[in-house]
């Protein structure tokens, strides 16, 4: 037997551990079945090149409460440690056998998948025990087993010890305030959320499963059961595969396993998979996504060597790409040694420019191979391509030539077709490109209808977002605007040579407008007489673009001008002078009969913009109904 001092440089490093290294005293979990998978992959590794002659077999890793012992038991059939192993690695804190062996087996290690790599993830057992114990044996021949265990005080144990198979047994003795780890459904919890995925088949317990009914059984026999290996993980997850050995359904196979809670099928996927500059696999899905961009609770999950970190993956996938949902895995993510927090660097920083080009690719792929699909599907990832347009310049660039603009009539446009669509019927006498839309099919009925007349294509843009990509797409294509269809007369909107001659004169025109204002006693409107065809409406209500695209660029955040998000709405009420109505009211004689009709105008041109509430509404069809009398 000896006795001996753990080897720290620092004094006392247990407290420091128990209190800072580690916030999350969950943690020490995972950590200990990392280390028996590193232990397992080892041996995998050295019988692979020939270095152990024993026989790998089917090893795995068990997890053991003993309730009434108050002990978790975490038991492994890996490579074990001689008394040499434990006296180095575990008694020399800090001093990571992990590191160790990859620095010695280099390239093939690295393939090995090895997690371990700061040296403390073993003490990490201290946060929740009060005494741990290590019963292990060397697969190499004619080793003697040994014992060793520390009550948490740099004063340890190692003796001899009776163990016939090879592999690592870890003993915690729970300490009392841990007391909730030796809950089977809290173990529960930390595995599937910590090792669901991780590469040894990991045993907790049993479960009951049904068998078949014999032949021969009756009705209402029960079918017969029996206790087997409960195992907690999948060792082969989809994103560690080949994208060539896997099928479309595998692939939302894997979505319902990461998400068991998620109902909604995802739209697609794109698998990740690298090895140079940086090693990274991984599987995104783009979920259907509604409007709201607040709500999320699955997000894209962070592994290291197929153990879970972390689901904020801040910094490594671009912030527009946080919608998506999946896998990312990746040995080269600097962590810091809790493993629970990123380290910024160019590494990450290289990621992040890798995953948005590989979006981006797949993005283009979908839109050219089968671009029907991916009109079907616009309505539900154009918030996330919008919004990657926005906020990264690389992404703008390749996402401009497969990102949609819908029509109100359900056509599709990439910009550079629409462009040549409405060069002709939609260029103005100041040789601009003016590119109507609208943002509700509904309430601006009449003004699409208006623009249809003319022959103009007329948009359908509607994501939250939008006010802020098309003033990106104004600075930085040439000669372009984009005009909601009820923002001026449609004339106004786009203006050609031709101007219409006034049927009024000047002074005709100054008496209608005192009349007109006379009448409308409201600030927030402003009349403005115009020369139009005399078929056109002869009073249209419209809202200045420029005003309202910057009102509802600061709703959605930024981008808009200060303050004008608490700006009162500014209307305008354009006039047509040349309409038989208009000189009819000018012409009227009646003080009272004039401010009818002209209530009643104003009131239907409100109407067909849905402006039209509350009281006046009530006066308006008070008044009406007098009219047809
Ligand atoms: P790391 O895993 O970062 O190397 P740890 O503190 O987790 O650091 O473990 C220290 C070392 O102890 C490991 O590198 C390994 O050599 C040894 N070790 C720990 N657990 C086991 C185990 N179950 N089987 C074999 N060796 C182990
Ligand atoms: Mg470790």
């Amino acid at each position: 037997m000896a006795t001996g001092k753990i080897n720290v440089s620092v004094d006392n490093i247990f407290p420091l551990i128990k209190k800072f290294l580690y916030s999350d005293h969950e943690i020490f979990l995972r950590e200990l079945i990392s280390n028996a998978t590193d232990a397992t992959l080892k041996l995998k590794h050295l019988t692979a090149i020939g270095e152990a002659k024993v026989e790998y077999g089917t090893p795995i890793i068990e997890v053991k409460i003993d309730k009434e012992g108050k002990k978790i038991h975490i038991t492994d059939q890996g490579i074990g440690m001689t008394q040499e192993e434990v006296e180095k690695y575990i008694n020399e804190v800090a001093f990571s056998g992990a590191e160790e062996f990859l620095n010695k087996y280099e390239d093939g290690a690295k393939d090995a998948g090895i997690i371990g790599h700061f040296g403390l993830g073993f003490y990490s057992a201290f946060m929740v025990a009060h005494k741990v114990e290590i019963i292990t044996k060397s697969f190499k021949e004619d080793t003697q087993a040994v014992h060793w265990s520390c009550d948490g005080s740099p004063e340890f144990n190692l003796e001899p010890a009776e163990k016939e198979e090879r592999g690592t047994e870890i003993i915690l003795h729970i300490a009392e305030d841990s007391t909730e780890f030796l809950e089977e459904n809290r173990i529960s919890e930390l595995l599937r959320k910590y090792n669901k995925f991780m590469p040894i088949p990991i045993k907790f317990g049993t479960r009951t499963e049904t068998l078949p009914k014999p032949e021969d059984a009756k009705e209402d026999d029960p079918a017969p059961t029996q206790e087997v290996d409960n195992f907690v993980n999948n060792p082969n997850p989809a994103w560690t595969k080949q994208p060539t050995d896997l099928e479309d359904k595998d692939y939302k196979e894997f979505y319902r396993e990461l998400y068991p809670m998620q109902f909604e099928e995802p739209l697609f996927h794109i698998h990740l998979n690298v090895d140079y500059p940086f090693n990274l696999t991984g599987i995104l899905y783009f979920p259907k996504l509604t409007n709201d961009l607040n709500i999320q609770k699955d997000k894209i999950q962070l592994y290291q060597n197929q153990v879970f970190v972390t689901d904020n993956v801040e910094g490594i996938v671009p912030e527009f790409l946080t919608m998506l949902r999946g896998v990312i895995d990746s040995p080269d993510i600097p962590l810091n040694v809790s493993r629970s927090y990123l380290q910024a660097d160019g590494a990450v920083k290289k990621i992040s420019s890798y995953i948005t080009r590989k979006v981006a690719d797949k993005l283009n792929s979908l839109f050219k191979n089968n671009r029907e699909d991916f009109e079907k599907k616009w309505n539900d990832i154009k918030i996330v391509i919008e919004y990657g347009m926005l906020s990264e310049e690389k992404f703008f660039e390749k996402a401009d030539k497969f990102a949609l603009y819908p029509t109100v009539d359900g056509a599709y446009y990439t910009f550079e077709e629409l462009q040549e669509k409405i060069k002709a019927n939609q260029t103005d006498k100041d040789d601009k490109l003016v590119i109507l839309y609208a943002s509700d099919k509904q309430s601006q009925h009449s003004y699409i209808q208006a623009a249809k007349a003319k022959n103009y294509e007329v948009l359908l843009l509607d994501s939250p977002i939008i006010g802020h990509l098309m003033q990106k797409l104004e600075t930085s294509k040439e000669k372009i605007s984009f005009a909601r269809v009820d923002a001026d007369h449609i004339d106004n909107l786009i203006k050609k040579e031709e101007t219409q001659i006034s049927k009024l004169s000047d002074e005709e025109k100054e008496k209608l407008k005192v009349s007109l204002e006379e009448v409308i006693d409201d600030k927030s409107y402003t009349v403005q007489l115009e020369a139009m065809d005399s078929t056109a409406s002869p009073f249209i209500i419209t809202e200045p673009e420029f005003m309202r695209r910057m009102k509802e660029m600061q709703q959605t955040g930024g981008g808009g001008m200060f303050g004008m998000g608490n700006m009162p709405d500014m209307y305008n009420i354009i006039v047509n002078t040349n309409h038989e109505l208009v000189g009819e009211i000018l012409n009227t004689k009646t003080a009272k009969k004039k401010e009818r009709l002209i209530n009643q105008s104003i009131d239907l041109a409100k109407l067909s913009k849905g402006l039209l509430k509350g009281e006046e509404l009530t006066e308006f069809i008070k008044r009406s109904y007098e009219m047809v009398k």
